[in-house]
């Protein structure tokens, strides 16, 4: 360091200067070690997290002022923690070593391999297109990773995974986003068998995470009490007789109006959630019928049950308290039904818990029947007393003959068994006639009532009548 000064005359003239002069080497190296160490990690001399934030923001900006795609890959070693538990740490470490100096030598110009802490490692790559391919470029990052060390220790034979992912995408996404992808892709490369690359997936991730926003908003729309109970009736056609009614649930959406399950129950299948909203479907159906009770209506009710509420633990303790609280309601007329295609996926447990649950006195009732395997095997293990047969036959029933050919095969199959078969989704009098005709009585759909609200329940059920043919209809 230099510092001059002047030496001035007593007028004012300057008459010498005086240069002084500091060594400051050490200052400096100092200086210099400081940064390094915020920058760098220290073993692998790698850059560090926070170098490689301050990287990926400068290449994120040129990827999206150029249009030149970049690739953000995520690396970690499989089975590191072997090696330091077997041969040490001095040794985990030089294998550590070898690997960014490997990585170092594999990657080109431009590009960054950063440390992340542990045996995890980040290399971001800008203008991944102008490399030859890109599935070339992974494959050499992770042969370069598969060679045996040779190390005091001995030789070990090491594998890498790698997740990949590339930006700019469709959505804003911020550093650590892109950080968090590769990281979920390298996972998947993990649970795949390890020693792979694998590339994150952003339009599966965009509808998952559009479930994640469903799910948020239907929490928040529970909070706020905008989920209603529908009802619908189901009838002997023959008789007019009201067998039950199907309890639907119903979003009171604040901006989109009022929503039907298939808008919003699909994104809860995975979650907690549809076990809480099957719960409060259950309670507040529970609370209905109690009411109903109170005026005089001696009502049955089917209620969806998902296959995810039955495999949590507690259902039967919960019905138990339920039954204890409402005590007007008589288990016989509470019949639970369960999706036959989510059943299928695990017969035997959900085999066991409808036997347990029925012992509390209710029933069961395959719902959609006929759009999972259907079988025969499927028909005798569950010990349910009613089979709905799928809208979509039903429909279909007048004009395709396979569609009839189905239904005649369900009640053919469930007769034997002596369940009880209920038809979905009729929506006119000739189905009705068409059903009857194959001698299936019971039925649901918009040509008996749309479902209602709990008030217009008792209206409708004074006033509804069958059809004339239904009415007159004879076995012969
Ligand atoms: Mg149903």
């Amino acid at each position: 360091m230099a510092a001059i000064s002047a030496i001035k005359s007593r007028e004012g003239k300057t008459q010498s200067y005086v240069l002084l002069l500091t060594d400051i080497t050490r200052q400096k190296q100092h200086q210099a070690e400081l940064e390094k160490i915020a920058h760098y990690d220290m073993l692998t001399n790698l850059p560090n997290r926070y170098l490689l934030d301050e990287r990926l923001r400068d290449a994120m900006e040129y990827a999206s002022h150029h249009n030149e795609p970049l690739a953000i890959i995520y690396i970690d070693l499989d089975g590191f923690k072997a090696v330091n538990d077997n041969y040490g740490h001095q040794t985990g470490d030089m294998v550590l070593v070898s690997i960014a100096r490997r990585m170092t030598n594999v990657i080109e110009e431009g590009d960054t391999v950063a440390r992340l802490g542990g045996d995890e490692f980040i290399v971001v790559a800008p203008r991944i297109h102008q490399k030859n391919s890109h599935h070339e470029y992974f494959a050499r990052l992770l042969n370069s990773l598969v060679q045996p060390f040779h190390c005091s220790g001995g030789v070990f034979d090491m594998s890498a995974s790698l997740g990949i992912t590339y930006y700019p995408q469709s959505d804003e996404v911020t550093p650590d986003r892109l950080i968090r992808q590769a990281d979920m892709a390298m996972y998947e490369a993990k649970i795949h068998g390890k020693n792979r690359f694998v590339i994150f997936d952003t339009k599966k991730d965009l509808y998952q995470r559009g479930f994640g926003r469903i799910i948020s908003e239907l929490k928040h729309g529970m909070n706020n009490r905008e989920l209603r109970l529908f009802y619908q009736p189901k009838v002997n056609m023959r008789s007019g007789e009201l067998a039950g009614v199907e309890v639907l649930v119903r979003w009171q959406h604040p901006e989109k109006g009022l929503l039907l399950p298939a808008h919003f129950l699909p994104a809860t299948v995975d979650d907690a959630l549809s076990v809480i909203i099957d719960n409060w479907v259950i309670e507040q159906s529970f609370k209905q019928l109690t009411q109903w009770c109170n005026d005089g209506h001696n009502f049955h009710l089917s209620i969806n049950v998902s296959v995810k509420r039955l495999e949590e633990d507690g259902f039967y303790a919960f019905l138990s308290r339920l039954f204890n609280e409402y005590t007007k309601i008589k288990r016989d007329h509470i019949t639970f039904e369960i999706l036959e295609s989510s059943a299928v996926a695990d017969l035997e447990y959900v085999s066991s818990v409808i036997t347990e649950i029925s012992r509390l006195g209710v029933k069961f009732s395959l719902d959609d029947f006929g759009t999972g395997f259907s079988t025969l095997n499927f028909l005798k293990k569950l010990s349910a007393e009613e089979v709905k047969i799928d809208r979509s036959f039903v429909r279909g029933m007048l004009d395709d003959e396979s569609d009839l050919i189905i239904i005649r095969a369900v009640l053919g199959m469930a007769a034997p068994f002596g369940k009880r078969v209920v038809a979905e989704g009729v929506e006119s009098e000739a189905h009705g006639l068409a059903l009857l005709r194959l001698g299936c009585e019971y039925a649901q759909g918009y040509a008996i009532a749309k479902p209602m609200p709990p008030e217009k329940l008792a209206v409708w059920h004074e006033s509804w009548r069958p059809f004339q043919s239904w009415l007159q209809f004879k076995h012969y």
